[in-house]
């Protein structure tokens, strides 16, 4: 990538550049994503869809736009950058809210935590899913904890890419870097697992747009079996 001419770019600070030349940046921008292939993006950006008329929406923004390159400009600037922000820390502050109260319903508090000497990485699978009804992608994730300690469960977690590494964040301010978000799971005495996933809104509980698509998870004692499967909403 040339990070020299890139939009938005803060290496040199050379000082602020007009309206016109930053719409010139962007265009170029566009004509090299096209160029690159990048043009199916209308199937891997939740926020964009096509309009009986032909035209693509911006669902964030609530914004028409009359060719995918138009779109294009529009997704790298302010508006749709800022939108993009807030729609990411609302969803991470409902991700957080739903692990809090998950974590009362299991009765965890950093008082009961003990400390285990750690014994490694669990043997897990991970398989993609599609859900049979409203057609949406989503994992199913099978962990097997044969040495677990008594009475632990295991447990789940989803970790935005924020919380791991604000300080890149801030230093790239412009450049969409957070497109993964991390699924942990955990089981005293092993050590955690972190499976990088998309960051994309994960269907918590079905509702009448992801019917049956609700969040499942469930421990097996007999066999020492962890599975958890979930769906992205909207793919
Ligand atoms: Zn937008």
């Amino acid at each position: 990538m040339d990070y020299q001419n890139r939009v938005g770019n803060k290496q040199g600070g050379g000082g602020l550049a007009s309206s016109q030349e930053t719409n010139a940046a962007r265009r170029a921008r566009v004509r090299e994503l096209l160029s690159q292939g990048n043009n199916n993006f209308i199937e891997t950006d939740p926020y964009v869809f096509r309009n009986h008329l032909g035209f693509l929406e911006c669902k964030l923004c609530l914004t028409t736009h009359v060719s995918e390159s138009s779109y294009l400009i529009h997704v790298q600037g302010k508006k749709h950058q800022t939108n993009l922000k807030k729609r990411q820390f609302q969803v991470e502050k409902a991700n957080q809210q739903h692990q809090n109260q998950q974590d009362m319903i299991n009765g965890i508090s950093n008082i009961a935590k003990k400390s285990y000497i750690k014994i490694g990485t669990p043997a897990y699978q991970i398989k993609k899913i599609r859900h049979p009804v409203t057609e949406q992608l989503g994992l199913l994730v099978s962990c097997q904890f044969l040495r677990i300690a008594e009475e632990v469960k295991p447990m789940h977690r989803f970790m935005s890419y924020y919380e791991q590494k604000i300080d890149i964040i801030e230093k790239e301010n412009d450049e969409v870097v957070n497109d993964f978000q991390y699924l942990i799971i955990s089981a005293e005495p092993y050590q955690n697992i972190g499976i990088k996933i998309p960051n994309k809104p994960i269907v918590r509980s079905a509702d009448d747009e992801n019917e049956g698509a609700g969040l499942w998870d469930y421990w097996d004692s007999d066999i020492k079996t962890y599975y958890l499967q979930f769906f992205f909403r909207g793919l």
